[in-house]
């Protein structure tokens, strides 16, 4: 049995992010397109002597302890399958933190991906993400990853085909959103029909292969919220515009912008001003990646 696993927890970008309705219960019903990028967090597993979960990460303030979701990835199998043996977790953070890339749930879909094969408990893919969802309405996701229809609350997924290759510009301003604020100060209700992102027809862009049909049809409701509290968002959308952006939009609940770029030569330009140059007073964390399509 191998003892070592290294692992790979990549990030989502949010191309489409529609609410359709709050529902009774509280929740609300979403249609999003999300999509994998090339900027992962490293996640080493060792197998260990001593029994119990341990976690080791490169960021101070994140929990390691039971609130850090590879924690809790790794203790939903070890107690279902009875395991004795300890795990040591190497967590190396990379993907900005509540940033709106799906963090912290991606760490723990590569966990279950990892333990599965780890310890051969032989689920399967379905297996795995009716699990995951009990951690977190995007694990089900970060374990299919590529580019994906979301719908329901998150846990209806249909797999789409790759959306072509582009370079992606990320900028994290040095804001905290919290998700719950933005959607509670989401009225829905109040949107008119053109405020809501052109979700079927990103979908057919994305059927058709065709990238600036993509861009030109990215949006994302609860960027009404942010930009009115957090102008910064919108500053940062404008400045990847003017460099040379296709596209660019906040991602997920936010405060992470993405600029999707075809000539790279501008990507670059735009990483390096925004990162060490004159305009980097407008985001704290900038990585420049690309599109990531898993082979399925
Ligand atoms: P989403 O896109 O799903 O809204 P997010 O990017 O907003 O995710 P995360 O980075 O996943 O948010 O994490 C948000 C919170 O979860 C953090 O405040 C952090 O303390 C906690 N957390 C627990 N485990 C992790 C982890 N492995 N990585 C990052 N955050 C974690």
């Amino acid at each position: 049995m191998t003892t070592h696993f290294k692992l790979r927890a990549y990030g989502k970008i949010n191309l489409g992010l529609d609410v359709l309705r709050k529902r009774e219960d509280g929740y609300h019903e979403v249609k999003m397109i999300m999509q994998t990028v090339g900027l992962f967090d490293q996640i080493d597993l060792f197998k260990s002597g001593e029994p119990g979960i341990r976690i080791e990460t490169n960021l101070p303030y994140l929990p390691v302890n039971e609130n850090n979701l590879v924690y809790q990835a790794a203790r939903l199998l070890m107690e279902e399958f009875q395991i004795k043996d300890g795990l040591n977790i190497r967590l190396r953070k990379l993907i900005p933190v509540a940033a709106g890339m799906a963090g912290g749930s991606s760490d723990a879909a590569a966990v279950l991906v990892g333990l599965n094969k780890m310890f051969r408990l032989g689920l399967s893919e379905e297996e795995l993400m009716n699990r995951g969802v009990k951690l977190g309405a995007d694990v089900p996701y970060c374990i299919m990853r590529g580019t994906v229809l979301s719908e329901g609350i998150g846990e209806k997924l249909t797999p789409l085909p790759p959306v072509p290759q582009c370079q992606v510009l990320l900028a994290k301003p040095a804001i905290s959103v919290s998700t719950k604020f933005v959607y509670e100060n989401l009225h829905i209700d109040q949107f008119s029909s053109e405020e809501h992102p052109d979700v079927d027809g990103m979908v057919h862009a994305i059927e058709k292969g065709d990238l600036y049909g993509i861009a030109d049809r990215l949006g994302n409701v609860l960027e009404k919220v942010t930009v009115k509290k957090y102008p910064v968002i919108e500053e940062i959308k404008d400045y990847m515009r003017r460099a040379g952006a296709i596209g660019t939009l906040m991602s997920g609940s936010g405060p992470t912008v993405f600029g999707l770029f075809v000539n790279p030569k501008a990507a670059a330009d735009a990483y390096e001003e925004l990162r060490y140059g004159s305009r980097r007073d407008l985001a704290r964390q900038v990585y420049l990646t690309n599109i990531y399509n898993p082979k399925r």
